[in-house]
């Protein structure tokens, strides 16, 4: 088992032993994965972002990929596999010779 599908399996585990998959439906995990990031996003208002607070970062970060984890689990999607594909993806959108040192959106290069 590669150390993704571990720490999947320790997420699911925590959720389950809580038995609260019953309350996560892919509709409520979309919901709280944005809320979390929407509580990453808060620790840089009304700051210089170099004054966020590092620990509340790392929390808030591990909740968003816990929330994504979730909700990738729940549709079965392989998260490796995923994030190769959109890497693939990306590559074709932002190819290195346009893209490089620019950070325009792929429909401007
Ligand atoms: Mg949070």
């Amino acid at each position: 088992m590669s150390e993704l599908n571990e720490l999947i399996s320790k997420i699911v585990k925590f959720r389950d032993d809580r038995d609260w998959a019953q309350f996560h439906n892919p509709k409520d995990l979309a919901i709280a994965l944005n809320i979390e990031a929407s509580e990453l996003l808060e620790l840089f208002l009304w700051k210089k972002e170099n004054d966020a607070n590092r620990e509340r970062l790392k929390e808030e970060l591990a909740d968003v990929m816990i929330y994504a984890l979730l909700l990738a689990d729940k549709f079965d999607f392989d998260v490796h596999n995923i994030i190769e594909e959109k890497l693939v993806h990306n590559s074709k959108k932002y190819p290195v010779d346009k893209a490089k040192g620019n950070a325009k959106k792929y429909n401007e290069l």
